[in-house]
């Protein structure tokens, strides 16, 4: 390939960087009593793939994803984003990529129960300074694309659980981030409607969205396309 890109005239792309890469992470709480959560994390999300970060109560899953969401920053190591490393930038230009980056998916849903699905969606929009024009029309695309085109009107309080996440996913997708990471995103739903969230996932990810997806459910964890485990800070294959 190395030498493919040397010939004169090639068009072949540069091969993209990673959109997550880890490199000897660390992170430590002073305490007391002082804690390594993180404890030299190295860890390679290609761009496509949909990894399932597992580990029990404990291990460090929370703290992992404050670091890859861009809400703690390591003690030690590097995070490159998509090539870039963000370990060492501001907190103006890591709150700038958070918003445009990664998109962000809760167990709990965070809905604002008194606005239109459409007005929850568009919302990340507004504080992105996207004008007005075309945000409704992203907005409407993101709920198409998780099966509540119908109804952009309605209120929050009148879903099922399965559609609210629905909602917050396409919240999420709105910015269009390199990164979809979600956080125990089926904890609060009963099977029918996890499992409605799921298929969902595997839609996003058959249509190359990358996914990072933390969960100690195992039958969350066996529909992503790779699994990591966390035990005690430490991240081995699954
Ligand atoms: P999990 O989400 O897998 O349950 P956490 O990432 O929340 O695990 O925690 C991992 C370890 O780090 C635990 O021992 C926890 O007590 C400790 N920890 C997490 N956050 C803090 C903090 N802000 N200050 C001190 N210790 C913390
Ligand atoms: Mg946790």
């Amino acid at each position: 390939m190395a030498e493919l890109e040397a010939l004169p005239g090639s068009t072949r792309p540069a091969e993209p960087p990673p959109v997550v890469e880890l490199v000897d992470v660390w992170r430590s709480f002073a305490g007391p009593p002082p804690v390594d959560a993180l404890r030299g994390v190295d860890l390679r999300l290609d761009r496509g793939e949909y990894l399932a970060i597992v580990g029990p109560s404990g291990s460090g899953k929370s703290t992992m994803l404050h670091v890859l969401g861009l809400l703690d920053r390591p003690s030690a190591g590097i995070y490159r984003l998509e090539g870039v490393d963000v370990s060492q930038m501001s907190e103006a230009q890591r709150s700038g990529l958070r918003g445009h980056r990664i998109g962000f998916v809760f167990q709990a849903f965070h809905l604002l129960p008194t606005r239109s699905l459409i007005d929850n969606v568009l919302l990340p929009l507004i504080y992105q300074g996207v004008p007005r024009r075309g945000r409704r029309d992203r907005a409407v695309q993101a709920l198409e694309r998780v099966h509540l085109g119908h109804r952009l009107d309605a209120n929050p309080l009148t879903l099922s659980g399965g559609e609210r996440q629905r909602v917050a996913v396409a919240r999420a997708l709105v910015s269009e981030p390199s990164l979809l990471l979600a956080d125990e995103p089926t904890g609060n739903l009963d099977q029918r409607n996890a499992a409605g969230v799921l298929d969902l996932f595997d839609e996003l990810h058959a249509a190359g969205i990358s996914i990072a997806i933390i969960t100690h459910d195992d039958a969350v964890s066996r529909r992503a396309q790779r699994l990591v485990r966390i035990t005690d800070g430490r991240v081995s294959a699954g």
